[in-house]
């Protein structure tokens, strides 16, 4: 594995330290005015790499290698048997440096090793379910009685840009980047500019896979007046993906509004998780704890708001909160540890100032609080009000708010009143309520009985300030392709 610069006269970095570079046009290169930034470790906060720091121009010469490639170069129209072949290869790749993309999303923001596996594997899938899908996927033919036929074709809609948050570094870009490779686009990914590492690795695995330079771009800065606004800016962008808060969403889509540029958002959320009197407790609580303590809440889909049912509130709170506190906290590197620190200090101080909050607003912590460093411990609020900052805005973090509720209509209209709508999650052995309930919640994904279980067929996405469009399946091919009908005289005797 190359992990100096490669390319460019063949400049390597000369530091100690790891260097993560962009990858413009099969090359990985420093910024072009030489910017880095250090790459910090939040369990021991301090840098373990550094990595290039780009700017307009950085961005600017990405989209003109993704333009290229997609104009002349040969990934549109290779055909989706020489994709899927190439894209598997990644995948193998990708398998075969599992420890060291993992490692990479656990020094970049404190990810417990193991679960940067499960990402590493999950990442993979989506290059092989993508690749697969593509190359699989049937379009329509159209009889007509009028002595027509009509049919539709999916093309590629050009260069993509996919826009990713750092709490799923290589996950969330791979869920983005694989549909838009598979379906013959060429991409710029901008990763997070808090966790570049991965990407860069996964950049230069694809080249090493056989990916014809400009295909997959890369370049690393941070979003607003720099390379994510200049990305966005760009007319030369035929399609924008983005994950992150649901603000960047509101100016990422003012952006590409100027342009008329297809935006695909996935963003912010305030799941709510509803435990009826009916639910196995065991799984219930095994699930709870999973939807807000695992990545340490710094998940979209995190259950922040739980709902239990007055007739097992107390038993369920008394396994809650046992289940919480026996999380082992630990060194995000050691295998055994399922809890590790906030992604960054600036995150830290966000997430911990809502314990001020309780004062003022109301609300009692149960368990948590913070820790060292830039831990905060898992923490479960009860008794906040409603209208409590922690019970409505997005804390992204290990902070839980539980009320207790009485009838099915009641914690329907609680957990729908909210301005998000990314998921939910209903614990009960009642089939009818689950049905029942799942239809009325306002939200993009409904989980009974579980949490976190993916088909990657399905429509993936939020109601509200959670998102605007669907990614998976088909939905990520109606998004990252131009369906056209062609419409054909058929029944000309001469
Ligand atoms: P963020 O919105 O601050 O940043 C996300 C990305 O957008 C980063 O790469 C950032 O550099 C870039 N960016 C920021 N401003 C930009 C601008 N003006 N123009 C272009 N790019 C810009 O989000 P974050 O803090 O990295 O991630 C946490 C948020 O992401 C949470 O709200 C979380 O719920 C959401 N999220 C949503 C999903 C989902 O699938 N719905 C998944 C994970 C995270």
């Amino acid at each position: 594995m190359n992990l100096g610069l490669r390319g460019a006269g063949g400049n390597r970095h000369t530091s100690p330290m790891e260097f993560f570079g962009h990858i413009i046009d099969g090359e990985e290169v420093p910024s072009i005015d030489g910017q880095t930034t250090p790459d910090v470790d939040p369990s021991t906060r301090e840098p373990w790499a550094q990595a290039a720091l780009g700017s307009s121009i950085d961005a600017d010469r990405a989209v003109a290698a993704a333009r290229s490639a997609f104009d002349s170069g040969p990934w549109p129209r290779m055909g989706f048997e020489q994709r899927q072949q190439i894209l598997h290869r990644l995948a193998d790749l990708m398998e075969a440096n599992a420890q060291e993309l993992a490692l990479a999303d656990t020094r970049d923001m404190g990810k417990p090793i193991t679960q940067a596996h499960h990402d590493v594997s999950r990442s993979a899938l989506n290059v092989r379910f993508f690749a697969d899908h593509a190359r699989m996927s049937v379009a329509e033919a159209l009889p007509m009685d009028s002595g027509h036929h009509a049919y539709t074709t999916y093309g590629p809609a050009g260069v993509a840009v996919a826009i990713s948050p750092w709490n799923f570094p290589l996950m969330l870009g791979t869920w983005k980047v694989a549909p838009a490779l598979a379906w013959g686009n060429t991409v710029v990914l901008k990763p997070a500019e808090d966790t570049p590492a991965s990407a860069t690795i996964w950049a230069r695995l694809a080249l090493d896979a056989g990916m014809p330079p400009g295909v997959l771009n890369v370049v690393h800065g941070y979003g607003p007046d720099s390379v994510g606004s200049a990305l966005t800016a760009n007319p030369d962008v035929d399609r924008i993906s983005f994950t992150g808060e649901s603000n960047t969403g509101k100016v990422i889509s003012a952006a590409a509004s100027r342009n008329l540029t297809p935006v695909s958002l996935e963003l912010g959320g305030k799941g709510a998780n509803l435990i009826f009197d009916d639910a196995d407790l065991d799984n219930a609580v095994h699930w709870a704890v999973q939807a807000i303590f695992r990545n340490a809440g710094q998940v979209c889909l995190a259950g922040s708001r739980l709902y239990v049912q007055e007739g097992i509130f107390d038993e369920f709170m008394r396994r809650y909160v046992s289940a919480a506190q026996a999380l082992r906290i630990g060194d995000p590197k050691d295998p055994a540890t399922e809890f590790g620190p906030l992604a960054s200090q600036a995150h830290f101080e966000k997430v911990s100032n809502y314990f001020d909050t309780l004062s003022t607003d109301g609300g009692r912590m149960l368990t948590g609080g913070v820790g060292e460093g830039w831990l905060v411990k898992p923490s479960i609020i009860v008794d906040a009000p409603a209208d409590a900052r922690v019970c409505r805005e997005e804390i992204f973090g290990p902070v839980v708010v539980v009320h207790p509720f009485d009838t099915e209509d009641e914690v329907i209209g609680l957990a729908n009143n909210t301005p998000y709508g990314l998921n939910a999650m209903v614990f009960t052995e009642n089939l009818s309520r689950a049905h029942r309930v799942s239809e009325r919640l306002h939200a993009g994904t409904v989980w009974v009985n579980c949490f976190f279980i993916r088909d990657l067929r399905a429509p993936f996405g939020g109601v509200g300030h959670s998102g605007v469009g669907r990614e998976g399946g088909d939905f990520s091919r109606e998004f990252f392709t131009e369906p056209k009908a062609v419409v054909m005289q058929i029944n000309r005797s001469s």
